[in-house]
């Protein structure tokens, strides 16, 4: 099939590489020129393990191509999927000036009748919005149909490839069975296409990060109780995943959820309920959310005093979790921020997430090229990511690197007793002896 994937971000380049790897010919739209140029040269914009290799294979084929052209890239396609940004707008709403701008670009380059799909995060109704912004330009037939995406960054490409369920809203049965089609192959072990209304499809992905963020912000307040009881969370964490009504996943305490999807998608369900439908738990969520992320600042503060100026920390862990590159909403902005208002200087670490973090932070922390590099005379290691390549270090080393045998572990990824044992301080979340 001929297909248009518009915006090419997480989202919009996962899908349409993972597209063309099916076989179809797949033209990839930015309005971002340097982005499309990297991507032409082959070079990939973001960090997602799995994709360059499949990008290089697929451009390889000329099966994929990138481009700034959207009319060309329309009038080529019968099927084309809206993937771009849908940031947090004004009192929380999702912002759809790029959904919009992509609608009416759309109807303005349409040559024959096209089908429309949604994959980009967008708020109940916004398929009736692209239905009417889209008939504003043309009077040539088309359809819309919703197909919010589930993929979560860091395993993008397993996730689209291998999904859980693929959803389609609308009502267009031949439209449907189209956009049916091209996911057949990546559902072939027998997991569902849920087809249904369109409002159902919007809500389903707004219902899942709702569901998610809720079992972080649960965690994350038991951990607190825990702490303050004398319990240990990893012990209940332990206990309660075994009971098949809630199940082992996402019940890991640490310091807050964040990235691009929960906290804007939390802030819009805040608002698409507004005043006269309020969301209670939403608001909760968040509330829990942002105490999370203060969470280590307050034990380091306990242990090294409000006044932290003659202090440096190393922060290993950067992006909002492992396996990307993403910082945005990432709860180590609001850590690092909050200690360097203390007076602290940062040596930070990230595997992937250093160039997006100096766009963050520029020159008001210091970036370590190895991780072993950041932790040189540092009063503390601070642990915000739990990155694989953090789990097994030489606690040796970090000893001798430190000035003080302390660390803040906010993933819970080590063992207390095995740190008390090697003679270091630990804090970390939730636990009896740390
Ligand atoms: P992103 O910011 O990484 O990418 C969006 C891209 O769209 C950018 O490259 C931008 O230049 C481009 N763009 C904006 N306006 C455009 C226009 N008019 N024409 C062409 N390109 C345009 O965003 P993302 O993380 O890929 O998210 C995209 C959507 O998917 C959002 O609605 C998000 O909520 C949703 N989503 C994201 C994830 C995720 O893990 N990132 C998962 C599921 C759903």
């Amino acid at each position: 099939m001929k297909l248009a994937v518009v915006g090419t971000g997480y989202v919009g380049l996962v899908a349409g590489t993972c597209f063309s790897e099916t076989g179809n010919d797949v033209v990839c739209v930015d309005i971002d020129k340097n982005k499309v140029e990297m991507l032409q040269q082959g070079k990939i914009p973001i960090y997602e393990p799995g994709l360059e290799e499949m990008v290089r294979r697929n451009a390889d084929e000329q099966r994929l191509i990138f481009t700034t052209d959207l009319d060309s890239a329309v009038q080529k396609s019968s099927i084309i999927f809206i993937a771009v940004g849908t940031p947090q707008g004004p009192n929380g709403h999702a912002n759809l000036d790029y959904v919009r701008d992509t609608a009416k670009g759309i109807a303005k380059a349409m040559d024959s009748s096209k089908v429309i799909v949604t994959k980009s995060t967008v708020p109940v109704g916004t398929a009736d919005r692209i239905r009417q912004w889209v008939s504003e330009e043309t009077s040539l037939p088309f359809a819309v149909v919703s197909n919010p995406e589930f993929m979560k960054e860091g395993a993008a490409v397993e996730d689209f490839m291998k999904p859980d369920r693929v959803v389609l809203g609308g009502d267009d049965a031949e439209a449907l069975d189209a956009v049916k089609e091209v996911y057949e192959p990546f559902v072939r072990t027998g997991n569902p296409i849920l087809v249904m209304d369109s409002r159902s499809a919007e809500m389903s992905k707004y219902a899942a990060n709702a569901m998610l963020a809720t079992k972080i912000s649960f965690i994350n307040e038991m951990s607190r109780l825990c702490e303050y009881t004398g319990a240990d969370i990893n012990e209940v964490r332990r206990a309660i995943g075994l009971d098949r009504r809630i199940g082992p996943h996402f019940i890991f305490p640490g310091v807050g959820y964040g990235g691009s999807c929960f906290p804007k998608d939390i802030r819009a369900i805040i608002g698409m309920g507004g005043d006269e439908e309020e969301m209670l738990l939403m608001k909760a969520v968040e509330r829990v959310n942002e105490l999370q992320k203060r969470i280590l600042v307050q034990k380091v503060s306990r242990r090294f005093g409000e006044n932290l100026s003659a202090k440096t920390f190393a922060v290993w862990g950067l992006a909002f979790k492992p396996r990307t590159d993403d910082m945005r909403d990432a709860p180590a902005i609001v850590v690092i921020d909050a200690l360097l208002r203390m007076g602290a200087r940062i040596q930070a670490f990230d595997p992937e997430a250093t160039d997006e973090a100096k766009k963050i932070f520029s020159d008001r922390i210091d970036y370590a090229a190895r991780s072993y590099d950041a932790l040189d005379g540092a009063s503390a290691l601070l642990v915000l990511t739990e990155w694989n390549e953090f789990r097994r270090p030489d606690f040796d080393r970090i000893k001798e690197l430190l000035k003080e045998p302390v660390i803040f572990d906010g993933r819970n990824i080590y063992d207390p007793l095995d740190l008390k044992k090697l003679g270091f301080e630990y804090f970390s979340i939730g636990r009896k002896n740390g």
